[in-house]
């Protein structure tokens, strides 16, 4: 009986507790402005373009960093604690972040923008999620999806802006549409038989298969596992028999496998150039440049691509 009372006592004050917190966690995101923490640069740049220059946006990590083999310092520990809302690319690009973001979704919303695909979209082998790959992001098309599930996302959370951040979203869209239309008919002016993108890992297949080029790495959709000699001898012996002129190394990955391949293709009496400038695959490039911004890194990854194999 008194067990009981007490009982009764306790939810009398939980209620009450709740009754006296809920007003303020139903405001706090209206009267603030939103804590938002992102894995990659190309996911600030996103958002940043959905909720205005003016937002502060934490990326865990900055230009230049490979996703991939990316740990959890403490200083992100500290971002991810204090973030309102948290999105990150999910398909194992974050391999090594998976169980902080668990860890986090239990006490916010973390959303894996990669959900806003339809799996039927994805490439490479969806019964195992960490064969599927993540780098959907050079398909504009595909990140035009991505942009729409984050904007939902982030309206729903912050109501009191969403008309704003509508706004910005389909002007965003219509950049990026341009961006899509611009990037196809560059890709077109390369002759078919030249059409062969040859990188060092295996972040274009999203891009090869919406703009119509080939294309091949030395690694696979992720660089935690290192290529070797047998997957450099054969790529030589590609690159020998197609003729191909360029190959390119990639701003978030070690270009000491991609120099072998260009020496033994020169033993074979074949030359090929590595680069010209390296491409952007999973981080932006520094501020102040081109490729500090998403559409920015597309353009300019073309337009080295179309210079190089024309
Ligand atoms: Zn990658």
């Amino acid at each position: 009986m008194r067990y009981t009372d007490l009982s009764h006592i306790y939810k009398s004050l939980l209620f009450a507790v709740f009754l006296f917190l809920a007003p303020f966690s139903a405001i706090s995101y209206a009267s603030s402005p939103l804590k938002i923490v992102v894995t990659t640069s190309v996911l600030k740049d996103t958002l940043q373009n959905i909720v205005g220059p003016e937002a502060e946006i934490i990326s865990l990590m900055g230009p230049g960093v490979d996703p991939h083999a990316y740990k959890a310092t403490l200083k992100n520990m500290r971002d991810l604690n204090n973030a309102d809302i948290i999105f990150y690319h999910g398909l194992h690009l974050e391999g090594k972040m998976a169980d902080v973001l668990t860890e986090m979704s239990r006490s916010k919303p973390v959303y894996a923008v990669s959900n806003a695909i339809d799996p039927s979209q994805y490439i490479g082998d969806c019964k195992a999620t960490a064969a599927i790959d993540p780098h959907i992001w050079f398909d504009i098309q595909l990140w035009k999806q991505v942009v729409r599930y984050i904007s939902t996302q982030i309206q729903s959370i912050h109501p009191a802006e969403a008309t704003k951040y509508q706004t910005h979203t389909t002007a965003y869209l219509e950049v990026l549409e341009t961006l899509h239309q611009e990037i196809t008919a560059l890709i077109q002016t390369i002759p078919q038989h030249q059409r062969i993108l040859i990188t060092a890992h295996d972040a274009f297949s999203y891009f090869g298969r919406a703009y119509d080029i080939q294309v091949k790495s030395l690694q696979g959709i992720s660089t935690v596992e290192e290529c070797g000699l047998r997957d450099i001898t054969n790529l030589v012996d590609y690159i020998v028999y197609h003729k191909i002129k360029a190959i390119f190394p990639e701003n978030s990955v070690p270009m000491q496998a991609l120099k072998a391949v260009v020496e033994g293709c020169k033993h074979k009496g074949h030359t090929v150039i590595l680069g010209p400038p390296e491409l952007y695959s999973d981080a932006l490039g520094e501020a102040g440049t081109l490729e500090a911004t998403y559409a920015g890194m597309v353009l300019s990854n073309v337009n080295n691509i179309v210079n190089a194999l024309r």
